[in-house]
């Protein structure tokens, strides 16, 4: 038998007259519960970790945001870096949707930080100054009549004091942890942009622990609105097995023939973001497990076997054959392959240097008072590498003539990104239809070079290369 569908309710969250209603679920203790609990403390410490880790020299992870440079395993990623970035983040998308295919919303409920800190730190937290659910519930009868209990209010310090943690150590992702520490050290009054980012993302963290809790899954996560077209019937989900529990009927009312649902409620009352599992599946559901795990704990009391609500797909509760291979089980793997394992390749043939070379500034050559032309190069060089080098430049191509660099070799920090000038003389009779093709040669001494073929430009008909000084156009695009 099939669960009856919930009509009318737009939102769990909301009353009827448009307001808040909150949730405030019932802990229920049991054997998900535990496991969910360790996987959520592994990945907090792992969180904590990561900005203090090390690779190569380089930070494990480090996404500065203003330099455009993302730091992942030791490796940093520039905005040149376009083909790797995107096969990276493609291959994000393509896993997550494999994910979804084989294990539904388990990142939402195992492993999504607002899952993992909603409900195992803030949630225990404010069970333990307020109660639990009754608790809590009393104080919000309080909190509409404009009275703020003390120990609500000593839960608010607690949060703020959490919310500044997460908040540094969530800002030493894109920052460095010896960034964050000299802007803790420093007055506010010294770094006030840095000061005030840091304020805004530790009450973006209290404001959503606080109060926009589990409406972020419901209304602000695209993750959640994607689950129509990325689960199917033979995904794997939280669900309520109509054909034991229906018809559902409770205590003394309890009639021959009816299911193993005693309609106690436990599992609505469990549910964090509000909803009944017998209506079907939802997009508000999580799949977090504590409805399964509180109506476990009530089919052992009452004597029949757990499993009323369990880990199952839709074509398994109605009966129909559970196929595991299924057209997107083979070309999610297939895509998966393909995008990430270009991006292997992509990144082992990445050289440890990016180099461009651009025209200078201004005119694009010049015609000198002793008839040479004169041409700027500006050659932008990233390092790559976690060492310094000193990346020294010569030119092939430009005899007669001669190359000026008034900083030649030029060092380059790891990471970081540094532009040389350079100034080629060249008769100007080595012009034929205004070009001359030289080579660029950059070599950083510890065993890598490249070399670039560049275009000089200089007088069409070299004859008429005009009066000393002139600043030419350029003859052609
Ligand atoms: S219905 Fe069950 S699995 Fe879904 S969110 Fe509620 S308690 Fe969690
Ligand atoms: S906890 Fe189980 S028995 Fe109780 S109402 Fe929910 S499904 Fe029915």
């Amino acid at each position: 038998m099939t669960a009856p569908v919930a009509v009318g309710r737009v939102l769990p969250t909301m009353n009827e007259d448009g307001s808040r209603r909150w949730i405030r679920p019932k802990l229920s203790p049991g054997k998900f519960w535990v496991r969910r609990r360790a996987v959520a403390y592994a990945l907090m410490v792992i969180f904590f970790i990561i900005p203090y880790l090390r690779m190569n020299g380089m930070p494990l992870v480090l996404l500065d945001l203003p330099l455009r440079r993302f730091t992942i395993l030791g490796s940093t990623f520039f905005p040149t870096d376009t083909l790797l970035l995107m096969l990276l983040v493609l291959s994000i998308l393509i896993g997550i949707f494999l994910m979804t295919a084989l294990a539904g919303r388990v990142w939402c409920g195992w492993a999504c930080p607002q899952t993992v800190y909603m409900e195992f730190v803030f949630r225990p937290i404010e069970r333990l100054f307020e109660g639990g659910r009754s608790g809590s519930m009393r104080f919000d009868r309080e909190h509409a009549r404009g009275q703020l209990h003390p120990r609500r209010l000593a839960k608010y310090a607690v949060y703020l004091v959490l919310s500044l943690f997460l908040a540094h150590t969530f800002l030493a992702y894109f920052v460095g942890i010896d960034r964050l520490v000299m802007w803790v050290r420093r007055s506010p009054v010294e770094h006030p942009t840095s000061f005030l980012v840091m304020a805004f993302t530790t009450a973006a963290i209290m404001v959503d622990f606080t109060w926009f809790r589990e409406q972020t899954c419901l209304v602000a996560c695209p993750y959640g609105r994607w689950q129509s077209v990325l689960l199917d019937r033979q995904s794997l989900i939280v669900a309520y097995d109509g054909n034991r529990g229906e018809p559902r009927s409770r205590g003394r009312e309890r009639v021959e023939g009816a299911g193993d649902c005693i309609d106690c409620g436990a599992c609505v009352l469990t549910c964090p973001t509000g909803i009944d599992i017998r209506d079907g599946l939802q997009m508000e559901c999580i799949h977090c497990t504590q409805c399964a795990d509180a109506c476990d704990a009530i089919m052992s009391r009452v004597g029949k076997p757990p499993g009323l609500i369990r880990y199952s797909s839709r074509a398994a509760l109605e009966g129909e054959r559970v196929r595991r291979l299924r057209p997107r089980v083979v070309l999610y793997p297939a895509a998966l392959s393909l995008a990430f394992g270009g991006f292997l390749v992509a990144l082992i043939l990445r050289t440890p240097a990016d180099i461009t070379v651009m025209r200078g500034l201004g005119a694009p050559f010049a015609v000198e008072a002793d008839g040479r032309v004169a041409n700027q190069l500006r050659i932008k060089i990233t390092n790559r590498d976690p060492q310094s080098h000193e990346y020294a430049v010569s030119l092939e191509g430009v005899e007669p003539g001669a190359m000026i660099a008034p900083q030649n070799p030029i060092p380059v920090g790891p990471g970081r990104t540094a532009i040389m000038d350079v100034f080629v003389m060249l008769p100007a009779a080595e012009f034929h239809d205004g070009e001359h093709r030289v080579t660029v040669r950059i070599a950083d001494g510890a065993g890598y070079t490249d070399a670039v073929t560049y275009r000089l430009v200089g007088p069409e008909h070299p004859d008429a290369a005009g009066p000393p000084h002139e600043s030419k156009k350029e003859p052609r695009s």
